[in-house]
C-alpha cells in the first residue's frame, strides 16, 4: 500500500490579517502526518501548534512509537509555555496518522481536531474529541444535534502544552485500496456537515484537490476559524517494499524541507491564500496523475452550514479553560466552579512579596484568586528552594497547611537573618539552614 497526502490550510475568512494558528505536518519520508491547532495570547497559539508538530516529527524519525512522540510533542510546548512568560497557557490539539505494519496505520489524537476514514463511500469519524460538549454527550445529557450548535462546543478538556502528563488516545486502523484519511482541525467540522465532508472526498480523486475544496468549503460557509484539512489517498499502484509500507515518490523533495517550511501556518501577510509552503511541499512528495476532468466538479459545492459565530469572547474562554483539568471543565457543566475554584490556597510573588492567596493560580472563570495573607519576605529572603517553589505558585489544598509553609519561610527567614549577622560579626562559615520541607498538600 501506497499514502498519497495532500494538504491545505487556511487562516479562514473571519481571522484575516491574523495569526493562523494551525499547523500541517506532511512527511512522506516518514509517512507522518500530522494536523495541530494551536491556542494562546498574541503569536502564542501559532507557536505552540508549530513547536508540537516540529517536536513530533524529531520523535517519530527518532524511531519512538506515536504516544511517546505525542508525549514529547506535549512536554515541548508545556516547557516552552513554561519558560517564557508571553507563551503562558498556551497549548494545541494533534492528530497524527503514522503508516503501520501492511495495511494499517495508526492514529494519535488529543483535543478536538479529528481524523475520518472513507472506506466504500462511507465516512466514519475515528477520533472522539476531547471537547466539553463530547463529554456531555457520552453521558447521554446532550443530543450530537444540541452539541453541534452548542455555543460552548469549542471548549476542548484535553490539549498539548497545558500538563507535563497528557492522555493520547491511539487508534489502529485498516485500510484497503481506495480508501481515505482525513486529519482535520474543528474549522472544517464547526462549518462543514460529515456528509458534505464525505461528499467532497468522493467527488474529489486527487488528495490536494480534495483537501483544497474542504478548505473551500468551510470558507464558503463562513470560514469563521483557521481551518486546515490533510487527505491520504490508500492505493496500491506501488507495491509495499519489506519495512516500507508507504512508498515516496520524491523522498528527497522532504528531507530537503526544513521543519519550519511544513509546519509553518499561513503567514497573516497572504490569508487568503491556501498555505502555498504546505502545498508545494505535499505536491513535491505526494506526486499525483492530474484528472482529466479537473475543471469540471461532477457535484456541486454542498450547501453550506451556518454554525453560531466563533467570538473573540468564546476564544478566550476557551483559552482560560485550557488551563483546567478534564474534571474541572465537567464541574463548570454541572455548576461547581465555584466550589472548584475556592477551595486551593497558593503562596507566589505578589508586587515581590511572598503572599498567600486562596484560589487558583490565574483564576477559573471569573473566580479569581484572593489575598489571604500578606508577607514582607522577598525573594532575597528565601532559599533558592524555596525561592523557586513560591515562584512556581506553590499549591495547597487546605488553608491551615498553606499557613504553616508560609510560617516556616518566615521563621527560616528570620534563622537566615540572623546567620548572616552572626557570619558578619565573627566570619563564622555561612551555616547552611535546613531545607523547608512542608507537608504536601
Ligand atoms: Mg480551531
Amino acid at each position: 500500500m501506497r499514502l498519497v497526502a495532500g494538504a491545505a490550510t487556511d487562516v479562514g475568512r473571519v481571522r484575516q490579517g491574523k495569526p493562523n494558528e494551525d499547523a500541517v505536518l506532511v512527511d512522506d519520508r516518514l509517512h507522518l502526518f500530522a494536523v495541530a491547532d494551536g491556542m494562546g495570547g498574541h503569536r502564542a497559539g501559532e507557536v505552540a501548534s508549530a513547536t508540537a508538530l516540529e517536536a513530533l516529527r524529531a520523535a517519530i524519525a527518532s524511531g519512538r512509537p506515536v504516544p511517546d512522540a505525542i508525549a514529547s510533542a506535549n512536554s515541548a510546548v508545556f516547557s516552552k509555555a513554561f519558560d517564557d512568560p508571553e507563551l503562558r497557557g498556551m497549548g494545541t490539539t494533534i492528530t497524527v496518522a503514522v503508516a503501520g505494519d501492511g495495511q494499517a496505520i495508526v492514529v494519535g489524537h488529543v483535543g478536538d481536531s479529528r481524523a475520518y476514514h472513507l472506506h466504500d463511500g462511507e465516512l466514519v469519524q475515528i477520533t472522539e474529541d476531547h471537547s466539553l460538549v463530547e463529554e456531555l454527550v457520552r453521558e447521554g445529557r446532550l443530543t450530537p444535534e444540541q452539541a453541534s450548535v452548542h455555543p460552548q462546543r469549542s471548549i476542548i478538556t484535553r490539549a498539548l502544552g497545558v500538563d507535563e502528563q497528557v492522555q493520547v488516545d491511539v487508534y489502529d486502523v485498516d485500510l484497503a485500496t481506495g480508501d481515505r484519511v482525513l486529519l482535520c482541525s474543528d474549522g472544517l467540522t464547526s462549518m462543514v456537515r460529515p456528509n458534505d465532508i464525505a461528499r467532497i472526498l468522493r467527488r474529489e480523486d486527487d488528495p490536494t484537490r480534495a483537501a483544497e475544496a474542504l478548505v473551500d468549503a468551510a470558507n464558503a460557509a463562513g470560514g469563521e476559524d483557521n481551518v486546515t484539512a490533510v487527505v491520504l489517498a490508500a492505493s496500491d499502484d506501488a507495491p509495499a517494499e519489506e519495512g516500507a509500507a508507504v512508498a515516496t515518490d520524491t523522498p528527497a523533495a522532504t528531507t530537503a524541507a526544513a521543519p519550519e517550511d511544513i509546519t509553518r501556518a499561513t503567514p497573516a501577510s497572504a490569508p487568503d491564500a491556501v498555505d502555498t509552503g504546505v502545498v508545494s511541499v505535499v505536491d513535491a512528495v505526494g506526486a499525483h496523475e492530474p484528472r482529466a476532468d479537473d475543471a469540471l466538479p461532477d457535484e456541486p459545492l454542498p450547501e453550506p452550514i451556518r454554525l453560531a459565530p466563533k467570538g473573540t469572547a468564546r476564544r478566550i474562554l476557551r483559552v482560560v479553560l485550557w488551563l483546567l483539568p478534564v474534571l474541572v471543565v465537567i464541574a463548570v457543566a454541572i455548576g461547581a466552579v465555584g466550589w472548584y475554584a475556592r477551595k486551593a490556597f497558593f503562596v507566589a510573588f505578589d508586587n515581590g512579596r511572598v503572599t498567600l492567596f486562596q484560589g487558583r493560580p490565574g483564576g477559573v472563570l471569573g473566580f479569581n484568586p484572593t489575598v489571604k495573607q500578606r508577607t514582607k519576605l522577598t525573594a532575597n529572603d528565601l532559599s533558592p528552594a524555596d525561592r523557586a517553589d513560591v515562584s512556581a505558585k506553590k499549591r495547597f489544598t487546605d488553608e491551615a497547611k498553606a499557613k504553616r509553609y508560609v510560617a516556616a519561610l518566615k521563621s527560616k527567614a528570620a534563622e537566615r537573618a540572623a546567620v548572616a549577622a552572626t557570619t558578619t560579626t565573627t566570619s563564622a562559615p555561612t551555616v547552611p539552614t535546613a531545607p523547608l520541607n512542608p507537608s504536601g498538600p
